[in-house]
């Protein structure tokens, strides 16, 4: 079991939207982001209700423009988690947004610096008990000319120089914009530090839950696509989370964000910080021993579990039974394959003997049973 740190707590949402906690004993939350215009008011609602169905606690925007502010008017009445809204440069964008009712605000030191800008912000936020994250991307704090300068400098990207230079920056960049936030006696704060570098990523969060007992939002930060991303991602962050570190996350990706959220849950799964609404699948590599198409069998019966299977059972798909009965113990229901034909066994016991062709539905049937015994206690 994971000792978590121990930090504050803020509360984002209301009545319509619902209320996500972030900190002290909350879950830890899944985030994501839209990618498309937030200006592009039904399409902006759709990916927002998409998101949602996918298991997302909180959604964030972009309000790049003063139309992507006036269409959260629109918006926010027609959705229902709470909303953030990404800042940047134009801390008018932030003001607007709080006016039209967003739960939510996240500001980058990177590129919203000015004190009084910020003291706005800070007391409109107040005055409607919102909470504020402020984001120091690696990305956005350092200037990229004399980001290259300073790289050449200290070796290269992956340099421990480089590493600790650009830690420290990262680090004074928060002390100083968290003194204005101080002054304001504001502390309805969430913090994130999110770097390319998944090292650096590590190291900066460290730092931080060792300086601030503020809720962390884990990230990392132009991750790329899925096929590498997820690496880059759940190596910073499940270490993290593995330590007690973080209270709400968003894994990014240059892809559909519905996989950042699939994603996001699957490490609160597998990391037991969240509990599963489904069924867990776990399936063999398959190798030479294999008698049956176990990809495409482990594909239906994943697919068909996602449909069907609401608590949380755990299942297993083997390719026979050498290894299979020692590999998928603890599983509710399992079937080991062999010989063109499947094996059943329920909590360990076994139920059925069918040819290739029943597997699938017998297995269903065999699960589905299950759920109702689960739920009937
Ligand atoms: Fe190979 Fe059987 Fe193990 Fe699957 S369960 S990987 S088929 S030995």
């Amino acid at each position: 079991m994971i000792l978590r740190r121990k930090t504050r707590q803020v509360v984002l949402g209301d009545d319509a939207h619902g209320f996500v906690r972030i900190g002290g004993d909350a879950p830890v939350s899944v985030q994501s982001m839209t990618a498309g215009y937030t200006h592009d008011i039904d399409a902006c609602v759709a990916e927002i209700h998409k998101l949602a169905a996918a298991g997302a606690d909180v959604v964030r925007v972009a309000v790049p423009e003063k139309k992507d502010t006036a269409a959260l008017k629109e918006i926010l009445p027609q959705v229902s988690v709470p909303i953030v809204a990404d800042v940047h440069f134009h801390f008018q964008r932030a003001l607007e947004a709080i006016e039209a009712g967003v739960h939510k605000i996240r500001l980058n030191p990177g590129n919203i610096s000015d004190r009084a800008q910020v003291k706005d912000v800070i007391q409109a936020c107040k005055a409607r008990k919102l909470p504020i994250r402020i984001g120091v991307n690696e990305g956005s704090i350092i200037e990229r000319k004399d980001k290259q300068k300073r790289l050449k400098e200290l070796g290269g990207v992956f340099s421990d120089n480089k590493h600790g230079h650009f830690l420290a920056i990262m680090i004074t960049k928060l002390e100083e914009y968290l003194d204005v936030f101080r002054e304001e006696d504001f502390h309805d704060i969430v913090i994130s530090a999110k770097s390319i570098d998944p090292l650096l990523v590590i190291d900066a969060y460290k730092a931080i839950s060792e300086r601030f007992d503020y809720p962390l939002h884990l990230g990392v930060t132009h991750a790329g696509p899925k096929e590498t991303g997820t690496i880059r991602s759940v190596v910073p962050l499940g270490h993290l989370l593995a330590s007690g570190i973080g209270d709400t996350v968003r894994i990014s990706y240059a892809n559909d964000p519905v996989y950042e959220v699939q994603d996001g849950l699957e490490l609160m799964y597998i990391l037991g910080l969240r509990v599963r609404k489904g069924a867990e699948l776990i399936a063999c590599p398959s190798c030479g021993r294999i008698q049956v198409d176990l990809f495409k069998l482990v594909q239906d019966v994943r697919k068909q579990l996602e449909k069907e299977i609401t608590l949380p059972i755990k299942v297993a798909v083997m390719g026979c039974v050498v290894n299979g009965p020692g590999e998928a113990e603890g599983a509710d229901v399992a079937i080991f394959a062999g010989d063109r034909k499947g094996i059943i066994y329920v909590q360990g016991e076994r139920v059925a003997n069918v040819p290739e062709a029943d597997i699938l539905p017998t297995l269903l049937a065999e699960c589905r049973k299950f759920q109702d015994r689960v739920a009937r206690g």
